[in-house]
Formats: structure tokens, sequence, C-alpha cells
């Protein structure tokens, strides 16, 4: 080997960058969508009960005891279930599964910006298609431009909407390749269209242990389907991608958890409903949400999300959204996203907002 062969990057990887590092967290923190009153206790428990036991050893090889409590707590059966070191890592390992090099993969616009880049670290072609003006899906728009995956977040990060079921129908009656749909936020939204992709061959939906049960830190997402769409994710995604410990204190979340969960994602959607009013109040005109976070399209959003830093509170500014609705038009497709946490956080990122949007004014 000699040592002045220049190294030769992928084609493709020139224009892909690392995924942008975030800033340092604060202790008002309403910037990523976790969950604002920490993590599962079962999970915590089981983490400090089963360390000396669990990290000597592998894993299973695709966690077959999470598979079953996953199963269970959306009505599947286990062959229906793969799990992955995040639902990002499910996501990219089912990019890349049923797409070959080339191939497109179809996305809203504005949507969740990992996908994209996932598609690309895959050699597949991004091709964005704007939500409509109501920020539903544009499902002939989504057709026309299909050549092979189509991705649809649903509750959509970062506008909290739903893509309505008939318009998902559509797509998983007319592609010819996989819909793919993204409910990180489903617990909060009252719907899913996990039914779905059990009744048909090429609906694929991805979910996370991230958001409701406030395992962000452990890195486990999951995916529901017919087991041969399944079977090809796992292949993709390849063995023990999830930890001995992560899969332990996953499936006792999910065993003992669930009342934990759902008092939580209750508090979400009662303190959300409170947010947006509170927006409403002052004029302002944020998005209706069925997440746990709300979308507020806002003038000059950076430098008030700075100042709002500056008050010990972060939210997460997103500029340069695609324009789709009268009110991203209005604020130049400006925008703030603020997570909903307990009511004493967003009482204080509403202080601090209004303390920024007066000295920016
Ligand atoms: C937060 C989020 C995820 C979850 O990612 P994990 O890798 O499971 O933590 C997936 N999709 C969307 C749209 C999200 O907002």
């Amino acid at each position: 080997m000699n040592a002045t062969t220049p190294f030769v990057p992928r084609a493709g990887y020139a224009e892909i960058d690392l995924y942008a590092p975030r800033p340092a967290a604060m202790a008002i923190d309403l910037s990523d969508n976790t969950n604002r009153w920490g993590p599962s206790p079962a999970a915590v428990r089981v983490i400090a009960e089963s360390a000396s036991a669990s990290l000597s050893r592998y894993p299973q090889a695709y966690s077959d005891a999470l598979r079953f409590a996953l199963a269970n707590y959306v009505g599947a059966a286990p062959p229906s279930i793969t799990t992955g070191c995040g639902s990002d890592d499910v996501l990219d390992s089912a990019i890349r599964a049923f797409g070959e090099p080339g191939d497109r993969v179809t996305i809203p616009d504005p949507s969740f910006t990992m996908i994209a880049w996932f598609a690309r670290l895959n050699a597949l072609a991004p091709m964005l298609v704007p939500l409509d003006a109501d920020y539903d899906i544009d499902a002939e728009a989504m057709l026309a431009c299909d050549g092979g995956t189509i991705y649809v977040c649903s509750p959509n990060n970062p506008t909290g909407t739903p893509a309505t079921r008939e318009r998902v129908e559509q797509l998983a009656d007319r592609t010819r390749g996989v819909v793919i749909v993204d409910e990180a936020y489903a617990e909060f939204a009252g719907r899913s269209l996990v039914d779905l992709a059990l009744a048909r061959p090429n609906v694929l939906v991805v979910r996370t242990m991230s958001k409701a049960f406030g395992l962000a830190g452990l890195r486990v997402g999951y995916a529901v389907g017919n087991p041969e769409l399944i079977g090809e994710v796992e292949k993709s995604r390849g063995p023990y991608k999830v930890s001995a410990l992560a899969e332990r204190a996953a499936t006792a979340a999910l065993t003992e958890d669930i009342p934990w969960m759902q008092r939580h994602a209750a508090l979400v959607v009662e303190n959300r409903e409170r947010l947006t009013q509170a927006l409403f109040e002052r004029g302002l005109n944020p998005i209706p949400s069925s997440t746990n976070f709300v979308l507020l399209p806002l003038t000059n959003a950076s430098t008030i999300a700075d100042r709002m830093r500056q008050l010990g509170v972060a939210v997460r500014a997103l500029e340069g959204m695609r324009p789709v609705s009268a009110a991203l038009a209005a604020s130049g497709g400006s925008t703030l996203r603020i997570s909903v946490g307990p009511w004493e956080q967003l009482q204080a990122a509403l202080d601090a907002l209004d303390h920024a949007r007066a000295e920016c004014a």
C-alpha cells in the first residue's frame, strides 16, 4: 500500500454531509420532540437490574422477545414486526431493501428531512412533492413522480398534520413499489394505519420507542407489515442492531408501562391544545397539531429562537420551508417548532417568546 495513494470517496457521497450536530441541551429543551416527562420507569429499572447479566453476551440477532412485546402492543403476529437501532435505522434499512441504486424515493415536502438523506446514502434519488395547502399529501402528484418507494409521515414532522387514510390507500393501490408510513407520533394522534400495513402487501408502518415511551437515548424503532416485506427489511438491516440492554428495557416498557405512556400522551394532547390556543390568542397562526409539537409559522424564527435560548428555553427554528400554505407563505417559510411538555415549561416558552418578539419588533 502506497502511503501517497489518495483516498477516493464513493461517488454520490461528495454532496452528503454529516447530520448537523445539535446544540447543547438546555434545562427547558423543547427542541427535539422527546418525552419531557422523562423515560419509561420500567425501562430505567430493568437497565439497572440487568446490566451485569447482559453486557458480556450478544443480544438475540433479531430481538425476538422485543418483537413479541411489540406484536402484542400493536395487535399483530410476531412475523409482521421487525426492529432496529431507532426507527431511523428501520427507515434506512427499508429504503435500501426496496430500491435499486438509481431508483426514486418520493417524499412529501415539507416532511422529515432525514429521508432524503437516507435515500442519497443508499444511492437512490429523493423526489420532493409539495404537500397541499391543508398539509395533506398530494397523492396524484406523488404517484406521477413515483419510481419505487413512497414515503409518507403521518402525522407529519414538522407540520404536525396527518395524511388522510384514503390518500394513503390510493398510493398503496396504484404504486408498483412500497409505501412507507412513518408513525413516529401515532400515540398522540388517535389514529394509525397499522391495520392497512397488516392488510396490504406493500405498506410498511414504521414506529419508534423514542417519543411517547421516552426512550430516544435507547435507540429502539420498529416496523409493522406483511411478513414478506418485513423479511426483506431484516435482510437489509442485518443482525444484532438492538443491544441487549435496549431489548430488555424496551420490552419492560411495553409490558409494564403502557398506562404510564398513555397518561403522558393524554397530557401532551391537553397541553398541545392549550399551547395552540395561547398562540392564537397572541394573534399568531400555529398549525393545529396531531403530535407532541406545534409548528408556528413566524418571520425571523431563527433570531427569535436564539433570543429564547438566551432566556433559557430551547425551541427549534426551521427556515426555508416550502410555502405550501398561506400561513407559510406569510412567514416566508420561517417557522418555530415547539415540543409539548409539562405546562410550566410551555408557559416559560410562551414568556420567552413574548420577550423575544417584543425585542425583535
Ligand atoms: C423522531 C422521529 C423519528 C424517530 O427516530 P428514532 O430513530 O426512532 O429516534 C422518526 N421519524 C420521524 C418523523 C421523527 O420525527
